[in-house]
């Protein structure tokens, strides 16, 4: 579903951020990105959701090489990943319904296709009860399982979080972990980006641990594996 090959990529501040990565992703994984701040996390979502361009390699999603396409074909791409942040990032002005209805707007989804699917996804994140309610008069674990329904709302193959537990407190974060897990088991592919050891270590799931931009760890079922 996902694979790099030999990517590199160097800043324009002559940073090396990442050093000839190697990754293969099955459809379906869920893996752990993890690694201290500065090991390249950051910049390898980036690449994946091609907001950053590799200096070296290829990096294939969903059998198409991504660094070949057209720059007019990137909305395209970025159906296939939906991406769910630490912050949430839903729209202040709109209620739970209308920020997962928007990303079905964006993709000219019928009206009848939105009323039927919108209240299935908030129905599955558990928050039926809560569509007419802003962002802001949620809890943090509410706001994150409305940015998680909005992220898959379209069905995409993948889903990328990055560091989405961080604004949560350990049992919100469990509950998040849980939906995820959710998600994953429909089949989704989930690559996650994290420094909350002790879920990395409770859920044994594959990691990949980065170090100065290079792969120093990828364990089929792992563990957090170092002090932050
Ligand atoms: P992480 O997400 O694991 O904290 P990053 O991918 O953000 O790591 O950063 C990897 C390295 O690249 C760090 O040395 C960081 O300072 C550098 N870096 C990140 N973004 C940029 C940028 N836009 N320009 C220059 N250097 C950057
Ligand atoms: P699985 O079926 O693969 O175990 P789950 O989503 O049920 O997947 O849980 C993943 C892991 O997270 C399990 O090891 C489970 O024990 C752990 N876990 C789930 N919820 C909690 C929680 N509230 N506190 C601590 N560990 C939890």
């Amino acid at each position: 579903m996902i694979v790099l090959k030999n990517v590199s990529k160097r800043y324009k501040s002559g940073t090396m951020a990442l050093s000839n990565i190697n990754i293969t992703i099955e459809k379906g994984e869920f893996v752990f990105l993890v690694g201290a701040s500065g090991a390249g996390k950051s910049t390898l979502v980036k690449l994946l959701l091609k907001e950053t361009e590799p200096t070296q390699g290829r990096i294939i999603i969903d059998n198409q090489n991504i660094t070949k396409i057209h720059r007019r074909m990137v909305p395209y791409l970025r159906r296939k990943i939906g991406v769910v942040f630490q912050d949430f990032r839903l729209l202040p002005n709109k209620t739970v319904y209308e920020n997962v209805a928007f990303a079905m707007e964006i993709t000219e989804a019928t009206p009848k296709e939105i009323r039927r699917n919108v209240p299935t996804m908030l129905g599955l994140v558990g928050l039926s009860s809560k569509a007419k309610m802003y962002p802001e008069q949620l809890s943090g674990g509410e706001q994150q399982r409305v940015s998680i329904a909005r992220s898959i709302i379209n069905n995409p193959p993948i889903l990328i979080a990055d560091e989405p537990t961080g604004n949560l407190d350990p049992e919100t974060s469990w509950e998040i972990m849980r939906l995820l897990r959710q998600i994953n088991r429909r089949g989704t592919t989930i690559v996650m980006a994290t420094h909350a050891k002790e879920i990395v270590n409770m859920m044994q799931q594959r990691v990949i641990a980065l170090d100065k931009g290079e792969i120093i760890r990828d364990e089929k079922r792992g563990g957090y594996g170092y002090e932050d």
